[in-house]
């Protein structure tokens, strides 16, 4: 990791323009992150105003994400769009809560799968070739998760055209390629506390971590 700390900041302005940190439970992204010897991703499922799934690939310190709305899947024949989304924080990787209603992102959120991830096969400079696949538009790489394995690519549409273009994930033919499949219907449950979407949402309504003084209604798009 060649990133310096404070290169992360101005990386999350979008992220942390559209959220209120003393109403959501949601990471600003100030911590400072330990070191870890690979790169992580995460797949969160989020019953926001419509259920999708956010599939986030760590580079150079922050979390690039997509919102995939039909999810993952193993079949290399389906192609799954998914739109480019603001750069998250690392933390966020262990996020799993209830966004309150009328915040950005309001809803429920699953640590649906979790590992490591890297370039999809080997080089002496796995990152940069990370890096030159997300500015191209075609992004090979390699999951290490609990639920989802193997090769995948991502390729951007309509290159130029918006900050944030829609792209297609895509699984590779190999080992881990399940034809015919439906991963996001087999597993229903938190790769992490294994409650599904309405436990997570009952735990929330139980206890409001953030205090009430601090519900000022905060409009984001
Ligand atoms: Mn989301």
């Amino acid at each position: 990791m060649t990133t310096k700390l404070g290169s992360r900041k101005p990386a999350l302005t979008e992220y942390r323009r559209k959220r209120n940190f003393k109403i959501t439970a949601e990471p600003s992204g100030a911590g400072r992150v330990a070191k870890r010897v690979e790169l992580e991703f995460v797949i969160q499922k989020h019953a926001a105003s419509q259920l999708h799934f956010d599939l986030r690939l760590e580079l150079d310190g922050v979390m690039k994400s997509w919102a995939v709305p039909k999810g993952p899947s193993l079949d290399p024949a389906v192609k799954r769009l998914a739109m480019e989304v603001e750069d998250h924080p690392i933390e966020y990787n262990k996020f799993e809560g209830t966004i309150p209603a009328g915040e950005y992102g309001g809803g429920t959120v699953m640590l649906w799968d979790r590992g490591s991830y890297g370039y999809w096969r080997a080089d002496p400079d796995p990152e940069e070739r990370l890096r030159e696949g997300y500015a191209r538009g075609d992004l090979k790489f390699a999951l290490k998760g609990r639920r989802l394995k193997g090769t995948w690519v991502l390729v951007r549409l309509r290159r130029g055209e918006s900050t944030k273009p829609p792209w297609l994930l895509i699984k590779h033919q190999d080992a881990a390629a399940r034809p015919g499949s439906d991963v996001v219907a087999e597993y229903q449950t938190s790769v992490a506390s294994r409650r599904t979407m309405a436990g997570i949402a009952k735990a929330a309504d139980g206890k409001r971590t953030k205090p009430k003084e601090a519900r000022v209604s905060r409009k984001t798009k």
